[in-house]
């Protein structure tokens, strides 16, 4: 196994979550495990670091406490895949054919170098780019409590696919559907106890619940917003009717139609656990790397100290003073008579963390 999945399959499990978006940190993590260091600054490098250490540290325990989590075979993960494709379509009680899985080492022609860790070709696709229809993971990132994420999102985009006439189906799909099939397939992971739950809740603090703009996945997210309304108001069931009308429907849903449906409000166990988790990461703070940095130096001042008396390792006073006020702006640190105050003690938990 490559230092890089091991690392990644560390973060997956971390029982103290980073809360920095988990693709960006990857893109600078070589298949080695260490890092490449241009274009960062000392900071993120030093923040890369620390993270790098924790997901070793977490990747090591699990190996310890839960080696079959860590070695599964192939044939091990085809079967969990079967399972999911059965419960997911028992779900939409779906008798249709089941969609092919492939665990690839290179996704077909022109994705071969795509940075995902799975895709899903529906008909239409698989047409336009001359491959077989299905679902493709890749190799390298096989990995339980990650690939059932990867594939319960692309099997619900099967799903709906399957309920979408061959003239209403897109060659993208529609960002509403992204979120859709985020929801629900987290959703049955949750209710069918797939994987450990703190995988999930990773995935969605670190994987889409912290995309910074730059990050197609923040479109998915933002959709998210939209659907976890749905979900609190109508229930899963709604979210399910949703996505039986397929891929049309979701391409021109507007939720401003929706408002005036909403009538029961839900309550099962497993949906009011997924909108806890989602409601957690749609409240925090957004932070860079260098603000983080200040933050955590500069816990802990009650009684206020002038710029001059404040220190911060591999930074120059205007830096500081920048990264203060940007600080200051989002509420986490306050300015008093030139004196500057940050009473908290600890870096909260609702911080999310961009490079
Ligand atoms: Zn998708």
């Amino acid at each position: 196994m490559l230092e890089k999945t091991k690392l990644l399959i560390g973060a997956y499990y971390l029982k103290k979550p980073i809360f920095a978006q988990i693709d960006e940190l990857f893109q600078y993590i070589q298949d080695d495990g260490t890092i490449t260091k241009e274009n960062l600054t000392p900071i993120q490098i030093q923040f890369l670091e620390e993270q790098i250490t924790k997901m070793k540290e977490s990747y090591l325990q699990l190996e310890k406490e839960k080696p079959n989590v860590v070695h599964m075979t192939q044939e091990e993960f085809y079967q969990v895949f079967q399972n999911m494709i059965d419960r997911f379509y028992e779900e939409f009680n779906l008798t249709c054919e089941r969609p092919n899985i492939q665990i690839v080492k290179h996704f077909p022609y022109p994705f071969e170098k795509a940075n995902f860790k799975a895709m899903n070709f529906n008909e239409h696709q698989a047409q336009k780019y001359g491959c077989e229809q299905g679902i493709y993971l890749l190799e390298k990132y096989t990995a339980h409590g990650i690939s059932e994420i990867m594939l319960a999102h692309e099997l619900m985009h099967a799903v709906i696919g399957n309920r979408t006439p061959k003239e209403e189906q897109t060659s993208t799909a529609p960002f509403f559907e992204e979120a859709t099939v985020d929801l629900l397939g987290l959703y049955f992971l949750l209710k069918y106890h797939f994987i450990d739950e703190i995988c999930l809740q990773n995935w969605i603090s670190f994987g889409r619940g912290n995309c910074d703009e730059r990050c197609i996945g923040s479109l998915y997210f933002k959709e998210a917003k939209q659907m976890l309304w749905i979900l609190k108001t109508g229930g899963i069931e709604e979210v399910k009717r949703l996505a039986r009308k397929g891929q049309g429907f979701l391409a021109q849903f507007d939720m401003k139609d929706y408002f005036d449906k909403m009538v029961i409000n839900p309550e099962d166990e497993t949906t009011r656990k997924l909108i806890s988790y989602y409601d957690y990461v749609f409240t925090n703070f957004n932070l860079n790397v260098t603000e983080y940095h200040v933050l955590s130096q500069l816990l802990q001042i009650e009684d206020g100290k002038t710029l001059d008396e404040l220190d911060v390792p591999n930074m120059t006073k205007q830096e500081l003073q920048n990264t203060i006020d940007q600080l200051i702006k989002k509420g986490l640190m306050y300015r008093y008579e030139e004196k500057f105050y940050n009473p908290n003690r600890a870096i909260s938990d609702t911080i999310r963390i961009t490079l």
